[in-house]
C-alpha cells in the first residue's frame, strides 16, 4: 500500500477503539455491504435527528454531522446510535477537533445520541491529544500490516457489518 492510500480520519478512529481488525478492513477500503441493517440504522438517524442544525458538512477529508455557533464559538456534533461506544466516539470526535485545530480552526465538540436524548461535550486538551497521536501510530501500523489483527468475538459482532467476512 501507498502511503497516498490512507488517510487516517476520524471513522477508522472511532473503529480503533472498538476492534483493530475493523481498521485493518477499513482502512484497506473493503467497505462492508451498505444495505446491512446497521449501516442503514446509522444513516437514517443521521439524517433524521436534529433538524434545527445545519448537518453534514465536510472540511477536506473531514465530515461533520452537525455545525453551528452558539455562545462557545464553533461547535461540530457527531450523531451515534447509542452511548454504548462513548470513548470511540469522544476519540472520533476528539480527533476532528484536533485536525480542525492544526488548521487554525478552535471548535468545540458535542456527541449526540438521539435514541437516548443525550449530549456529551467534547474538549480538546493535551492528554487527548497525546493519545490521538499514539492512536494515528498505531492505526498505521495495522493498516500497513499485510495480515489482519486476528477476529476475536465480542458482543459487537452480531451487528458488525463485516460479520459474515469474519465468522463464515
Ligand atoms: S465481526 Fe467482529 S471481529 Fe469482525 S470486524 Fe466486526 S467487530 Fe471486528
Amino acid at each position: 500500500m501507498s502511503d497516498q492510500e490512507i488517510h487516517v480520519g476520524g471513522t477508522l478512529v472511532w473503529y480503533y477503539y472498538v476492534c483493530k481488525r475493523e481498521v485493518w478492513l477499513m482502512g484497506r477500503h473493503i467497505t462492508p455491504d451498505e444495505d446491512d441493517t446497521n449501516v442503514v440504522l446509522g444513516r437514517f438517524l443521521a439524517e433524521q435527528s436534529y433538524h434545527r442544525d445545519k448537518k453534514e458538512v465536510s472540511f477536506g477529508n473531514i465530515k461533520f454531522d452537525i455545525i453551528r455557533h452558539d455562545n462557545r464559538g464553533l461547535v461540530v456534533g457527531e450523531v451515534k446510535k447509542s452511548s454504548k461506544h462513548s470513548k470511540s466516539a469522544r476519540m472520533q470526535l476528539a480527533y476532528y477537533l484536533w485536525e480542525l485545530s492544526g488548521k487554525g480552526i478552535e471548535a468545540t465538540g458535542e456527541l449526540l445520541f438521539p435514541r437516548e436524548k443525550k449530549r456529551e461535550l467534547v474538549e480538546l486538551n493535551p492528554e487527548l491529544v497525546s493519545e490521538l497521536e499514539r492512536a494515528k501510530r498505531d492505526i498505521l501500523r495495522i493498516i500497513y500490516d499485510p495480515i489482519p489483527p486476528k477476529a476475536e468475538k465480542k458482543s459487537i459482532c452480531r451487528n458488525c457489518a463485516y460479520a459474515e467476512f469474519c465468522w463464515s
